[in-house]
């Protein structure tokens, strides 16, 4: 059986070292602040954004939601991300997605100041970090995943690293970091028109999934001792479940777990590790503000 690389205990530990560094800007006068802005009532983000707000406050940090109406228009919106450009409280502004669609959300993206941009959606962070600018954000999901592997201590040099999926938010900049020097991974990025997708899984030292779709992958599309990170969050009805539905992966769990070497669960395994990195992209921003380490970061 595989081992679990277990995201929430990896985030526990994570959490203590960034309250330690909470406490140290805290004391040097500024307390890490993050504003997420929730437009509607989509109950999924409710949630992801309750638990954001919530995972700031036990760090020490400042965590605000700004509930917008569904129907806000596209320069109320703005208006309220200058509000927060402009905030020296707010180091980090986070809005959260989906949108409305009479919302163009590249524009919202692109409106976010780059030094507050803790999603690193932002095309400058996005490219910053593609070419290893270490002032980038870089998106949760891709850094909580490295940050996984590392304290897992999984090698990655020379390792065959196949991602499953193409999107902006994990797998591009995933790659990129994966294949970055130091991870010297070699990389393959497959997506809906791929030919053959199993052809590519079997090849997988690390195989990560990043798709939205259940049993996506199953026993036979990998090869014994690969490490597997799924990425997937799709709800499944469960009326066991208070809340009615239960969350699984893309991965079938159970039988690729018997061929694994390690695997990530889910819930427990991507999820947490990805609110952990908002709250250090945070505090980043925060440092990145101080008079005492001014550097490039502040020049953009
Ligand atoms: P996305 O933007 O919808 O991208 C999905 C990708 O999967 C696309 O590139 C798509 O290819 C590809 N795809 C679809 N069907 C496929 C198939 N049959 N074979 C191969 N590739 C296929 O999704 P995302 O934002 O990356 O999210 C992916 C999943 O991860 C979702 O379940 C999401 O909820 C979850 N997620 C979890 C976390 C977390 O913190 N745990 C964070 C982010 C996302 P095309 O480009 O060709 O359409």
């Amino acid at each position: 059986m595989a081992r679990i690389i277990d995201g929430t205990e990896i985030s526990r530990v994570m959490r203590e070292e960034l309250a330690r560094e909470v406490a140290a800007l805290r004391a040097a006068g500024v307390t890490p602040g993050l504003s997420v802005v929730l437009v509607g009532n989509n109950p999924a983000s409710q949630a992801y954004v309750a638990s954001k707000t919530r995972a700031c406050e036990t760090l020490g940090m400042h965590g605000q939601t700004l509930n917008l109406p569904e129907n806000v228009s596209k320069e109320e919106l703005f208006a309220v991300i200058d509000r927060l450009n402009a905030d020296p409280a707010v180091h980090g502004i986070l809005v959260q997605l989906p949108l409305p669609a009479h919302l163009p959300y590249k524009a919202v993206l692109e409106h976010i100041h780059p030094d507050k941009d803790v999603d690193g959606f932002h095309p400058l962070n996005a490219g910053l970090a593609f070419v290893g600018d270490p002032r980038a954000f870089v998106p949760c999901t891709p850094a909580g995943i490295m940050e996984m592997l590392r304290r897992e201590g999984i090698p990655t040099r020379g390792k065959h690293a196949v991602i499953v999926g193409r999107s902006l938010i994990v797998s591009k900049p995933l790659a990129s970091l994966l294949m970055a020097p130091g991870p010297d991974a070699t990389v393959t990025l497959t997506h809906r028109h791929t030919v053959d997708l199993a052809s590519f899984t079997r090849q997988a030292d690390i195989l990560i999934v990043a798709v939205g779709k259940q049993n996506l992958i199953t026993a036979d599309m990998v090869k014994p001792g690969v490490v597997v990170i799924d990425v997937g969050q799709n709800r499944v009805p469960d009326e066991s479940s208070p809340r009615g539905y239960r969350m699984v992966g893309d991965v079938d769990f159970a039988a690729v777990s018997e061929k694994a070497e390690a695997i990530t669960p889910v819930p427990g395994g991507v999820g947490p590790m990805t609110i952990t990195m908002l709250l250090a992209n945070t505090i980043q921003a925060a440092r990145q503000v101080q008079p005492a380490r001014e550097g490039p970061g502040s020049q953009r």
